[in-house]
Protein backbone atom coordinates (compact mmCIF):
# COMPACT_ATOMS: atom_id res chain seq x y z
CA UNK A 1 0.00 0.00 0.00
CA UNK A 2 1.20 3.54 -0.89
CA UNK A 3 -0.47 6.78 -1.31
CA UNK A 4 -1.69 7.73 -4.27
CA UNK A 5 0.01 10.49 -5.90
CA UNK A 6 -2.73 11.36 -8.52
CA UNK A 7 -5.03 12.65 -5.36
CA UNK A 8 -2.08 13.09 -3.08
CA UNK A 9 -4.27 10.63 -0.96
CA UNK A 10 -7.54 12.03 -0.49
CA UNK A 11 -9.10 10.02 -3.09
CA UNK A 12 -10.40 13.17 -4.52
CA UNK A 13 -9.17 14.96 -7.80
CA UNK A 14 -10.33 18.43 -9.53
CA UNK A 15 -13.19 17.68 -11.54
CA UNK A 16 -12.32 17.25 -14.73
CA UNK A 17 -15.90 18.85 -16.25
CA UNK A 18 -15.72 22.02 -13.97
CA UNK A 19 -12.08 22.17 -13.66
CA UNK A 20 -12.89 22.81 -9.87
CA UNK A 21 -15.08 25.84 -10.39
CA UNK A 22 -18.68 23.63 -9.41
CA UNK A 23 -20.21 24.89 -12.04
CA UNK A 24 -20.68 24.53 -15.43
CA UNK A 25 -21.97 27.62 -17.77
CA UNK A 26 -23.25 27.14 -21.50
CA UNK A 27 -24.64 29.44 -23.87
CA UNK A 28 -28.60 29.18 -24.23
CA UNK A 29 -30.55 29.27 -27.30
CA UNK A 30 -31.54 32.81 -26.32
CA UNK A 31 -27.77 33.77 -26.02
CA UNK A 32 -28.18 34.09 -22.37
CA UNK A 33 -25.15 32.25 -20.22
CA UNK A 34 -27.06 29.39 -18.25
CA UNK A 35 -24.99 28.78 -15.04
CA UNK A 36 -25.74 25.24 -13.34
CA UNK A 37 -24.42 23.30 -11.02
CA UNK A 38 -21.52 20.79 -12.05
CA UNK A 39 -23.52 17.41 -12.49
CA UNK A 40 -20.25 15.56 -12.82
CA UNK A 41 -19.20 16.65 -8.91
CA UNK A 42 -23.03 17.50 -7.89
CA UNK A 43 -21.41 20.80 -7.37
CA UNK A 44 -19.02 20.03 -5.23
CA UNK A 45 -15.73 21.10 -7.71
CA UNK A 46 -13.93 17.36 -6.86
CA UNK A 47 -14.61 14.09 -8.18
CA UNK A 48 -12.86 11.09 -7.06
CA UNK A 49 -10.01 9.87 -8.30
CA UNK A 50 -9.84 7.25 -10.85
CA UNK A 51 -6.36 6.56 -10.21
CA UNK A 52 -7.20 4.87 -6.84
CA UNK A 53 -10.65 4.19 -7.12
CA UNK A 54 -11.44 6.86 -3.98
CA UNK A 55 -9.02 5.26 -1.65
CA UNK A 56 -6.22 7.40 -1.66
CA UNK A 57 -3.99 4.59 -1.62
CA UNK A 58 -2.30 2.61 -4.55
CA UNK A 59 -2.19 -1.67 -3.69
CA UNK A 60 -4.55 -4.23 -2.32
CA UNK A 61 -5.75 -4.22 1.16
CA UNK A 62 -5.91 -7.70 1.18
CA UNK A 63 -3.05 -9.74 2.75
CA UNK A 64 -0.86 -11.56 -0.47
CA UNK A 65 -3.30 -14.50 -0.72
CA UNK A 66 -2.38 -17.65 1.61
CA UNK A 67 -1.26 -20.48 -1.12
CA UNK A 68 -3.70 -23.44 -0.50
CA UNK A 69 -1.40 -26.40 1.48
CA UNK A 70 -1.45 -28.81 -0.95
CA UNK A 71 -0.85 -32.44 -0.04
CA UNK A 72 2.00 -32.49 2.00
CA UNK A 73 5.56 -32.39 0.08
CA UNK A 74 6.96 -35.96 -0.92
CA UNK A 75 10.13 -36.66 -0.22
CA UNK A 76 11.97 -36.36 -3.30
CA UNK A 77 13.18 -40.53 -2.76
CA UNK A 78 11.19 -43.28 -1.98
CA UNK A 79 13.81 -44.51 0.75
CA UNK A 80 15.71 -41.34 1.80
CA UNK A 81 14.44 -39.22 5.23
CA UNK A 82 14.17 -40.38 8.90
CA UNK A 83 12.08 -44.11 9.31
CA UNK A 84 10.98 -44.48 13.23
CA UNK A 85 10.44 -47.39 14.77
CA UNK A 86 7.68 -47.54 17.33
CA UNK A 87 10.11 -46.97 20.42
CA UNK A 88 10.83 -43.49 18.95
CA UNK A 89 14.50 -44.79 17.46
CA UNK A 90 14.78 -44.23 14.08
CA UNK A 91 17.23 -44.55 11.09
CA UNK A 92 18.42 -41.27 8.75
CA UNK A 93 18.73 -42.83 5.46
CA UNK A 94 20.59 -40.50 3.06
CA UNK A 95 21.21 -40.83 -0.73
CA UNK A 96 25.24 -40.41 -2.04
CA UNK A 97 25.77 -41.15 -5.58
CA UNK A 98 22.98 -44.09 -5.56
CA UNK A 99 23.70 -45.81 -2.92
CA UNK A 100 22.08 -45.67 0.48
CA UNK A 101 23.93 -45.04 3.38
CA UNK A 102 22.16 -44.88 6.79
CA UNK A 103 22.84 -44.12 10.41
CA UNK A 104 20.52 -45.25 13.47
CA UNK A 105 19.65 -43.30 16.24
CA UNK A 106 18.23 -43.77 19.74
CA UNK A 107 17.99 -42.28 23.02
CA UNK A 108 21.96 -42.16 23.28
CA UNK A 109 22.49 -40.46 19.81
CA UNK A 110 23.97 -42.58 17.33
CA UNK A 111 23.28 -46.38 17.87
CA UNK A 112 24.81 -47.70 14.20
CA UNK A 113 25.76 -47.41 10.51
CA UNK A 114 24.87 -48.84 7.50
CA UNK A 115 23.71 -49.12 4.33
CA UNK A 116 20.89 -49.50 2.47
CA UNK A 117 19.74 -51.13 -0.47
CA UNK A 118 16.20 -50.95 -2.64
CA UNK A 119 15.26 -53.72 -5.00
CA UNK A 120 11.82 -53.65 -6.61
CA UNK A 121 9.76 -52.57 -2.82
CA UNK A 122 12.17 -54.85 -0.94
CA UNK A 123 14.62 -52.98 1.46
CA UNK A 124 17.57 -54.53 2.84
CA UNK A 125 19.49 -52.63 5.78
CA UNK A 126 23.04 -53.86 6.48
CA UNK A 127 23.60 -52.42 10.04
CA UNK A 128 26.53 -52.18 12.39
CA UNK A 129 25.03 -51.65 15.90
CA UNK A 130 26.90 -50.60 18.80
CA UNK A 131 24.77 -52.65 21.15
CA UNK A 132 24.05 -56.32 18.88
CA UNK A 133 26.51 -55.60 16.30
CA UNK A 134 26.03 -56.14 12.23
CA UNK A 135 22.74 -57.44 11.57
CA UNK A 136 20.35 -57.66 8.40
CA UNK A 137 16.96 -56.51 7.77
CA UNK A 138 14.60 -56.64 5.22
CA UNK A 139 11.86 -54.84 4.76
CA UNK A 140 9.03 -54.22 2.59
CA UNK A 141 8.75 -50.43 1.45
CA UNK A 142 4.90 -49.62 1.32
CA UNK A 143 4.81 -45.56 0.76
CA UNK A 144 6.05 -44.23 4.30
CA UNK A 145 5.95 -47.28 5.52
CA UNK A 146 8.49 -50.52 5.58
CA UNK A 147 8.20 -53.49 7.62
CA UNK A 148 9.19 -57.35 7.97
CA UNK A 149 11.34 -59.17 10.68
CA UNK A 150 14.18 -58.65 12.38
CA UNK A 151 16.66 -60.96 14.03
CA UNK A 152 17.74 -60.50 17.44
CA UNK A 153 19.49 -62.82 19.12
CA UNK A 154 18.18 -65.74 16.93
CA UNK A 155 14.44 -64.42 17.63
CA UNK A 156 12.60 -62.87 14.66
CA UNK A 157 10.80 -59.50 15.99
CA UNK A 158 8.68 -58.15 13.29
CA UNK A 159 9.65 -54.19 12.74
CA UNK A 160 7.65 -51.60 11.07
CA UNK A 161 9.63 -48.85 10.42
CA UNK A 162 7.67 -45.50 9.45
CA UNK A 163 9.05 -42.02 7.15
CA UNK A 164 8.07 -38.54 9.11
ZN1 LIG B 1 -6.06 8.87 -5.93
ZN1 LIG C 1 -17.47 19.44 -11.53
Amino acid sequence: MSTCGACSGTGKVTCSACGGRQHTSRLTASGEVDISPCIVCYGTGRMRCDFCGGRGRIGSEEPAPVRPRGPRERATDVLAGNWYDPQNNYFLIVKQGGAYTLTGHGGLGQTATGTATLSGNLVRLDITDVVVGRYTVELRLSGDTMQGTIRVMGFPMPLVLTRH
